[in-house]
Parts: structure tokens; sequence; C-alpha cells
């Protein structure tokens, strides 16, 4: 746990969480300034700042996940594509200094933004993890 850390605030749930997935080492859960409905963030649940800090273990495990966010999300919601990313450092445009990576919903003729400033209705947040937590739980990760 790091001291003012949003992400780790949210993992020892004293912040508001949206959850559609967890293992021993990570939690998926929605962000709460989605880009697309059902932008996901896979977190680790150790305090790494950043791929320079984090374990290439934890990493492996945060990517391992990912293929079975982006099968959910693209199977619930049916969208063209899913873009899978992660900021390292200020300059790269990393805002949450939490090791973290991004899964986003993509359809044909979106505009390409990797962050929103509009708040997500927490209405239909709740509905969304609902839909993805379903549905990765749901699926095998090696299927
Ligand atoms: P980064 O810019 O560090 O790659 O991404 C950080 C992400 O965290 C942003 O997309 C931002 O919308 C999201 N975010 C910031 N604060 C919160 C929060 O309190 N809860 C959730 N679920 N996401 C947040
Ligand atoms: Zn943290």
């Amino acid at each position: 746990m790091s001291d003012g850390c949003i992400f780790c605030q949210i993992l020892a749930a004293k912040a508001p969480c949206y959850p559609v997935h967890e293992t021993r080492y990570t939690r998926t859960f929605l962000d709460i300034f989605p880009a697309a409905p059902g932008h996901c963030l896979i977190v680790t649940k150790k305090h790494y700042t950043d791929i320079f800090d984090a374990t290439p273990e934890s990493i492996g495990l945060v990517g391992h996940v990912s293929t079975l966010i982006a099968h959910a999300v693209k199977e619930e919601l049916q969208c063209d594509g899913v873009g899978i990313f992660q900021l390292n450092g200020a300059a790269a445009g990393q805002t949450v200094f939490h090791y973290h990576m991004h899964v986003i919903p993509r359809n044909e003729g979106d505009d390409l933004k990797i962050h929103s400033r509009a708040p997500g209705d927490p209405d239909e947040l709740q509905a969304m993890a609902e839909r993805l937590r379903q549905r990765a739980y749901s699926m095998r990760i090696d299927d």
C-alpha cells in the first residue's frame, strides 16, 4: 500500500470500485472516466509505480489476465476491436502511478482517445461491471 495512491485505496476498499475480475495477484475494475463504455483497468495488487518498478512476473500476470478480459469485453460488447496498452512515466501520459494496464473496447470510427475527463454514470458503470464480471467468470482463461 502506498499512501495517497488511489488504486491502493481502491484495493483496500477505501474508495469505490466497479470490480470485473480478481486473481490472487491482480484486480480488474472499470475506469471511472471511461474512454469508451467497458474501459477496464487491470492492476497489480502490490503497489508498483510503473514497468520499471514492477517485477517481470507481475507484469506477466497482468498480461495473462488481459487475454481473458479482452475476450470478455469483445464477446460481451461485440466491439470491433480492443485496445490494450499501459503508460509509464508522466512524460508518457501516465496519470496514476500504480502499475496498470488499460483494456478499451474500440469500434470503427471511434475517436481513439486514451483518457476521458468525463466521469461515467454510476448506474451505467455498475451495470457494465456486472455484465463484464458475468462474462469473464463464464470463461476459462486458457479457453
Ligand atoms: P494512466 O493515465 O495512469 O495510464 O491511467 C489512469 C487511469 O485511471 C485513467 O484512465 C483514469 O481515468 C483512471 N482513474 C483515475 N482515478 C480513478 C479512480 O478513482 N477510479 C478508477 N476506477 N479509475 C480512475
Ligand atoms: Zn498503489
